[in-house]
């Protein structure tokens, strides 16, 4: 009985053996194959190729196994046989470590991003006034911090809610940061602004609401304004890294990576901020990464928990906002410091050790 079943795992041994040797001179086939197309430029696959060798499949099919089980199999087969056919550098995206081993650092008018160093961003959620942002960047500036973000265009749930100033809003921030020699950050929402929204400000956001309208991408993709991306609001890291690619295909290379939290069953705070990312993004892609601590946690008591968190796993930058009087401010009300909660909040992370400019 033993010696009958040893005999057949023998035997099956074998065949696995020849397989193995069979597929693998497949695989060398289909390389070769790979190379004669491509020097007469024509397609990979080629379906009408493939269903002819499914139906020579079916034609010599002589059981024990059905026709669909093997079809199903030989098409696997088939499928990582193509997978030979692309070298591992054009497989890789181009926001890969594969592709580009060292770190970007994107350039904010001098002020550098990935390179180590850790930078705060910080200033209004909307732009509501000129008095409104100079306080604000007043405050900042105390502080030696030149990073002002703040909304013009918002990606507001409600229609009825305030949209933001618009282009008015962009003039606000501009002059702004020209008095006070900073840097400006701002949300565009249409394809078709972006070109007008170039002349007011330094860096582009695409907000979690546009992670994948590919229009915008692709247009903030033709400029070379540094973009700051932020993850959509149930995206997979891996449709993150992909929406980013949209923008270094078309040839803008200084993009950063914003984790601003994403959608779970939790309800304890506004979103879920999915701490890990940052590695994993830092890992994988060879971008800086920023912390969104505001529209993350959605709670003023947890910017500063947060905060230490993203710089100690180390976030190339955190982002957090700040109003004159959060109370009466036109857009996420709750989550704003005022501007003695914003000092108070960089002091201890200075104090922590964590915050170093
Ligand atoms: C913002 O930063 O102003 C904003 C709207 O954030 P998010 O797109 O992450 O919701
Ligand atoms: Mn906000």
């Amino acid at each position: 009985m033993s010696d009958q079943l040893d005999a057949l795992r023998a035997q099956l041994d074998d065949v696995n053996l020849k397989l193995l040797e069979l597929i693998n001179e497949r695989g060398k086939i289909v390389q070769k194959i790979g190379e004669v197309k491509s020097k007469s430029g024509q397609k990979r696959f080629d379906p009408v190729r493939e269903r002819k060798m499914l139906d020579i499949i079916a034609e010599h099919n002589k059981g024990p196994f059905d026709t669909d089980t093997l079809q199903h199999l030989f098409k696997q087969i088939f499928q990582l046989s193509l997978g030979l056919q692309e070298d591992d550098n054009r497989k890789a995206l181009l926001v890969s470590r594969k592709k580009k081993p060292e770190d970007t650092i994107v350039d904010l008018k001098g002020i550098k991003i990935g390179n180590g160093e850790q930078h705060l961003i910080t200033g209004p959620c909307s732009v509501e006034s000129y008095e409104q942002v100079r306080e604000v960047a007043e405050a900042m500036k105390a502080q030696g911090l030149k990073l002002l973000r703040g909304g013009a265009f918002k990606p507001r749930t409600s229609p009825y809610d305030f949209q933001g100033l618009g282009k008015e809003g962009l003039e606000i921030l501009k002059r702004v940061a020209e008095e006070l020699d900073m840097v400006v950050i701002s949300e565009v929402m249409n394809p078709n602004d972006v070109e007008m929204a170039c002349e007011y400000i330094d860096v582009i956001q695409i907000g979690a609401r546009n992670m994948q309208n590919f229009d915008l991408l692709k247009e903030v993709g033709g400029t070379d304004k540094p973009v700051l991306l932020k993850r959509g609001l149930s995206a997979t890291i891996d449709e993150f890294v992909k929406a980013a690619e949209y923008i270094l295909a078309k040839g803008n290379g200084n993009v950063m990576l914003c984790e601003r939290g994403i959608r779970t069953y939790e309800r304890a705070t506004r979103n879920t901020l999915d701490i890990s990312a940052v590695p994993i993004l830092k890992q994988e892609t060879h971008l800086p990464v920023l912390v969104d601590v505001t529209h993350s946690t959605g709670r003023r008591d947890l910017l500063l928990p947060t905060a230490k968190a993203a710089f100690a796993i180390g976030a190339d930058a955190i982002m957090a906002e700040v109003h004159p009087d959060p109370a009466v401010a036109l857009s996420d009300s709750a989550q704003q410091m005022d501007i003695s909660q914003f000092n108070d909040f960089v002091q201890s992370l200075r104090d922590a050790g964590l915050y170093k400019l």
